[in-house]
């Protein structure tokens, strides 16, 4: 089924602004996506219809506050195929999901330990990890790169040992857009007896991802990549995990009973969330989902890989111009460069004509450092966005290369 893409446009207000008397491009999807009004709508709804603290209240606006919140972990424990509902944990994002997992294994791991992360992590992905094996001891291994952006799966399977106790890696690399074959490597880290955590806040708004098939044992992700409100996102981790893993904070929320001798802990999800959470981000990220299964991720996926491949075609025509992640598996985003010209500078002539790309190293510091580049130009699609942006896109990429050459 073909995507009515001018349809599906007049759900986002914000497509049809202006920037710097332009209409807006916005190719920053990989950033963070744009809301629907459906989206938008369901946050004012809460806000203005029965905004109150959950779980707590015996009163109605609290009950319906409650029971809405609790439906939005139903739609993420059904969109991601996930066996419990208590193994959904509502979090502040994926880097939040992260610091929890990571936090938790502090009290698992010991000198000698291994933990395994891919050169393609996100700055996110990596910082956590590290401070985990000073508190601990255990050592960080990576994944190294092919030229072409793809992780060299052989080398894995070397690092792999009955030392690794925990392996993590992206399903899609922000930077690059390369897709790691997640499966596979979730595969091999059970051989050996090793955990894996896999981020998923790049690949959430491109494919649906099957967590009980895909057997990992955990999961995190962030809404605001998916068309939902920032500040809220998910950890997905088999029941067994999330039994044995501690706290990550204490506070209201997240007890059965405290004295000052000795607190018992609620039980799942809410023994990991503390506190307030972001309800209405809760609620609107239901929505969110619901919105991009309307829509069906098999048409997206059609559609985005069409514009991958046109704008690729298009870009590739401009002559000194490179792009970095061209492995076989990838999606709707280019990072690129233009031979003597700094990438900031093309984003900032770009913008001047209406044109949304991100410019630098994109939280993903060791793939420039790989490559030997200050950063790229990123330009990351999404199914909002049409051949006639990618048209403008490449035009005025040729005019920023006429300007600074
Ligand atoms: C955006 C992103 C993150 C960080 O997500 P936050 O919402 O900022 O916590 C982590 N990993 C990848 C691959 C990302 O794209």
């Amino acid at each position: 089924m073909a995507l009515n893409v001018q349809e599906i446009r007049n759900d986002f207000p914000i497509l049809h602004r202006e920037v710097n008397g332009h209409p807006l491009v916005y190719l920053d999807n990989a950033a963070t996506s744009q809301k629907p009004q459906q989206v938008i709508d369901t946050l004012v709804h809460y806000y203005s219809h029965y905004n109150a603290n959950i779980h707590r209240g015996v009163h109605t606006l609290s009950q319906e506050a409650t029971d809405a919140y609790e439906i939005a972990r139903k739609k993420i424990q059904a969109h991601f195929n996930i066996r419990h509902t208590h193994e959904v944990i509502f979090t502040s994002g994926t880097t939040h999901g992260i610091n929890l997992v990571a936090n938790g294994f502090s009290s698992f791991l010991k000198e000698g330990d291994e933990i395994i992360v891919s050169a393609l992590e996100h700055h996110s992905n990596i910082v956590p990890w590290q401070m985990l094996c000073e508190r601990t001891g255990a050592t960080l291994k990576v994944i190294p790169l092919n030229e072409n952006g793809t992780l060299i799966f052989s080398e894995y399977e070397q690092l792999l040992s009955s030392a690794t106790k925990l392996v993590f890696v992206n399903h899609i690399s922000n930077a690059l857009g390369t897709i790691n074959p997640i499966a596979k490597i979730i595969e091999k880290a059970h051989e050996v007896g090793a955990a894996v955590l896999i981020d998923g806040a790049q690949s959430c708004s491109h494919v649906k991802p099957d967590l009980q098939a895909l057997d990992c044992d955990f999961y995190v992700t962030s809404a605001h990549k998916m068309c939902g409100p920032t500040g809220v996102g998910m950890l997905y981790g088999k029941l067994e995990w999330l039994n044995k893993l501690p706290p990550y904070q204490g506070g209201g929320e997240m007890i059965k009973e405290v004295t000052f001798e000795k607190t018992t802990y609620a039980d799942l999800p809410h023994k990991f969330e503390a506190g307030t959470p972001n309800i209405a981000g809760g609620i609107g990220f239901g929505a969110a989902l619901e919105y991009l299964n309307n829509i069906g991720f098999e048409a997206i996926a059609q559609y985005e890989s069409e514009l991958l491949a046109y704008a690729t075609e298009e870009l590739l025509k401009i002559e000194g111009l490179k792009i970095y992640g061209t492995g076989p598996d990838k999606t709707s985003v280019i990072s690129f460069n233009i031979e003597g010209i700094h990438p900031y500078d093309i984003g900032t002539i770009v913008d001047k004509l209406g044109i949304a790309v991100r410019t630098g190293h994109h939280c993903a510091q060791p793939i420039m450092d790989f490559y030997q580049i200050p950063g790229t130009v990123r330009a990351s699609f999404a199914f909002y966005n049409t051949m006639e942006e990618v048209d403008r896109l490449v035009s005025a990429v040729k005019k920023a290369k006429m300007m600074l050459s």
